[in-house]
């Protein structure tokens, strides 16, 4: 790799997958195998890591059916060098996160996770290439804490990325030839690290699901990200003349029938494949209308899918009203047949559906919650029935729900409610602090999923948007 006192060491990265292990030409996501193809393809020029930047066991249900084995699996086959955990990652709760550590051929590191004032993982590994040491130090994104279902990750905390990357440069810096940062921190924070952390060189980023075509410079280091579930695949390089690095390049790569995949990983991938699409392809129901689960939609208004899963959970438990977080939403279903496949894809995770209580006060606080961000995107969007509310945008956040109805009747402040809900709302996620876990009744363990399915089953109608929820 040598030219003129030139040398590059590549790294590839992955971020934001989601499961997307298996190859998908319609959503133009390369899976594993063509991803395992181009790593080769970069290992057979340079001295190549490949690394990993979180958000990756969790999903579509290649990876959620198995909790999360099947993409350690394939990692492992493609050699990877490191992963970060994301917030998604702790999805199966934090034991499963550490099981699914120790089956890794390779360091999974964050140097930010506290559990019980510890690290939880190790916080950075050095490898050594082409002569060359090369420290890698993981961060995971603070807002975990409040993405997370409150359960998985007990005990748990996030520090702030900026600080400890200060204090793992100062430890590190002498040590190596290269420090980067394995960040699921998000876009915004690469940039604050690399505009206030001397000494790093480079920021391998995940979480905002940002596409950087070729990596960009800011005070000290350089940052890149490649999009989303592996649509994208970051293959950035790092220069260096006489040993010295003198600067970062790259560019993403991007599916085309060109791509060939590693016949042996596709192999692995196709016995995963083959046992799981026998259960998930049956199909359970059918819809006449498309049923509405875009995120850009679900996060910020009502839609029919949102009212339905709503219905479904306040029909099942019998209660005053129910709430549901956009978030949780993650897929549209076409207008057709419905397989387990497109149920399990719109709802992946594994909610349960909880019987809890709040006041007329809470409740209320509840729904400013839900729109304070509006017109943004908001995973805390809650999907409401047995309630209507008018919410008016241009007052500040905190002040703006107007009128609320409770089965037509206005809201009363005192009155306790029974409130359908999904075990990750019901004990705070998404920050609805006015949900607590001791005014659970009943945690019924059906999932949200399998209530899904049960609405469609049944001969009730597909509800309308009616304006539940009505910004004005
Ligand atoms: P990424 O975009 O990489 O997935 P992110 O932090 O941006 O990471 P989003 O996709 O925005 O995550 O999803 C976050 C939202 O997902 C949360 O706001 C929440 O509404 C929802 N969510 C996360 N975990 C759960 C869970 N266990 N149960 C229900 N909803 C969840």
């Amino acid at each position: 790799a040598y030219e003129n006192n030139f040398d590059f060491l590549t790294v590839v990265h992955t971020n934001d997958m989601h499961g997307r292990i298996m190859y998908n030409a319609s959503n133009k996501e390369m899976g594993l195998a063509k991803i395992s193809g181009l790593t080769n393809q970069a290992r057979s020029k340079n001295p190549t890591l490949l690394i990993d930047l979180g958000d990756t066991f969790h999903g579509t249900n290649y990876v959620t059916m198995n909790k999360g084995q099947a993409a350690v699996d394939a990692m492992n086959a493609l050699n990877y060098d490191a992963m970060v955990p994301g917030n998604h990652d702790f999805n199966y709760g934090q034991d499963r996160l550490l099981t699914l550590r120790d089956e890794l051929h390779f360091p999974l590191i964050s140097a930010n996770i506290r559990k019980d004032g510890k690290p939880f993982l190790d916080k950075y590994t050095i490898i050594e290439k082409d002569g060359k040491k090369i420290a890698l130090i993981g961060l995971t994104a603070t807002d975990t804490a409040e993405k997370t279902n409150p359960a998985g990750i007990e005990g748990i905390t996030f520090e702030d990325e900026v600080t400890v990357a200060k204090e793992m440069v100062a430890k590190l810096r002498k040590e190596v030839d290269v420090i980067a940062a394995i960040s699921h921190s998000g876009l915004t924070t690469d940039k604050n690290i690399a505009n206030e952390v001397e000494g790093i060189d480079v920021i391998f980023g995940g979480h905002s699901h940002d596409t950087i075509e070729t990596p960009t410079k800011y005070k000290h280091a350089y940052v890149t990200q490649a999009f989303e579930y592996g649509k994208a695949l970051g293959n950035t390089n790092i220069i260096f003349h006489k040993g010295q690095l003198i600067g970062v390049n790259g560019f993403l790569y991007r599916d085309s029938e060109t791509k060939q995949e590693d016949p042996q990983v596709a192999t692995l991938l196709q016995s995963y494949k083959e046992a799981i699409d026998k259960e998930l392809n049956v199909v359970i129901a059918n819809t006449s209308v498309h049923l509405d689960g875009d995120r850009r939609n679900v996060r910020t208004k009502e839609t029919n899918l949102g009212n339905l899963i709503t219905d479904a959970m306040r029909e099942t438990l019998g209660t005053d009203i129910a709430l549901t977080n956009g978030g949780g939403i993650r897929a549209s279903i076409a207008a057709g047949d419905v397989t387990r496949n497109h149920v399990l894809t719109t709802l992946p995770f594994d909610n349960t559906l909880v019987r809890t209580t709040l006041t007329g006060e809470e409740v209320k606080a509840a729904l400013e919650h839900s729109v304070r961000l509006y017109p943004e995107e908001n995973g805390g969007f809650l999907h409401v029935s047995g309630l209507s509310f008018t919410f008016d945008p241009s007052k500040p956040a905190g002040n703006r729900v107007g009128e609320v109805l409770i089965n037509g009747q206005p809201l009363e402040e005192a009155t306790a409610y029974s409130v359908a809900t999904n075990n990750f709302t019901a004990v705070g996620g998404d920050g609805f602090e006015m949900f607590k876990a001791e005014n659970i009744e009943f945690d019924s363990g059906e999932l949200l999923s399998t209530v899904l399915i049960e609405a469609l089953q049944s001969s009730v109608s597909i509800p309308v948007v009616e304006g539940r929820i009505i910004a004005k």
